[in-house]
């Protein structure tokens, strides 16, 4: 049985006031009903897991470099995150591929170093509105899953997100039709991947313009075990009722 995770991406944002949120989650939530994960920029990591401390709120990493350590300027290393206090990592989000040209193989690649520094790795795929108007949706989220996830994952190491480009900070959400279609074919191929234990057990997230007001409609999709949220995690209130909605 997979987990259910409401996954906060904050993106390239926040600042030592945006911890404020943060201890308004601690106090709202002491014992929440489903996993809970914030990913700040790198900046805030060790801040932020210090805050949560040992209680129910993750923290993780937005991205991770393959290599354990080196001459990559920039760039963090999965046992940086793990040091820094973090259990999870972001990859291969849309924005890493488009802005950074990031790869399947390089997605897997990262995915091999996370997990093999502890961290649960939260890969994302999803189509843009070109490939979906030409009817590629399946065929390019089947390659992305087949590219990016390597082999020996399990349910306590891999989480995947659903989150097509054309609904990332939009507003714009598929319909529950096309989410479900989406949903059930990863768990599909997961399942004729890794057996049934292990596609069973992976969390399917959605993510793509999920606010308070969708939330429990996404939800309520069979194979959708939580949520990616970008825009709507950096607000407490906000972030909260998708928990909410959740639980
Ligand atoms: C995201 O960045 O992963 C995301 C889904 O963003 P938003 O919720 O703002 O669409």
């Amino acid at each position: 049985m997979a987990q259910k995770l409401a996954a906060g991406n904050w993106k390239m944002n926040g600042t030592e006031a945006s911890l404020a949120e943060i201890d308004a989650m601690i106090a709202a939530y002491p014992d929440p009903g489903c996993g809970v994960l914030i990913c700040p920029p790198a900046t805030l990591l060790d801040r932020l897991s210090k805050r949560v401390g040992s209680g129910p709120i993750a923290t993780g990493a937005q991205d991770c470099h393959a290599n354990a350590s080196g001459a990559h300027t920039g760039d963090i290393s999965a046992e940086m995150i793990k040091d820094a206090g973090g259990a999870y990592v972001i990859l291969g989000h849309s924005e890493r591929r488009t802005d950074h040209g990031e790869t399947n193989e390089q997605v897997n690649a990262k995915a091999v170093a996370a997990t093999g520094a502890g961290l649960v790795a939260v890969v994302c795929v999803g189509e843009t509105l070109e490939q979906r108007d030409a009817g590629e949706t399946l065929d390019l989220v089947g390659a992305q899953l087949a590219g990016s996830i390597p082999d020996g994952i399990s349910g306590e190491t891999l989480v995947v997100a659903y989150e097509p480009v054309w609904a990332i900070g939009t507003g714009r959400i598929p319909t529950i039709e096309q989410i479900t279609e989406v949903h059930d074919f990863m768990r599909a191929k997961l399942t004729e991947r890794f057996g049934a234990e292990v596609g069973g057990a992976v969390s399917l997230l959605y993510g793509g313009s999920v606010k308070p007001s969708n939330a429990a409609e996404i939800f309520a999709v069979e194979n959708v075990d939580g949520a990616l949220v970008g825009g709507a995690s950096l607000k407490a209130a906000d972030f909260g009722a998708i928990i909410d909605a959740l639980q």
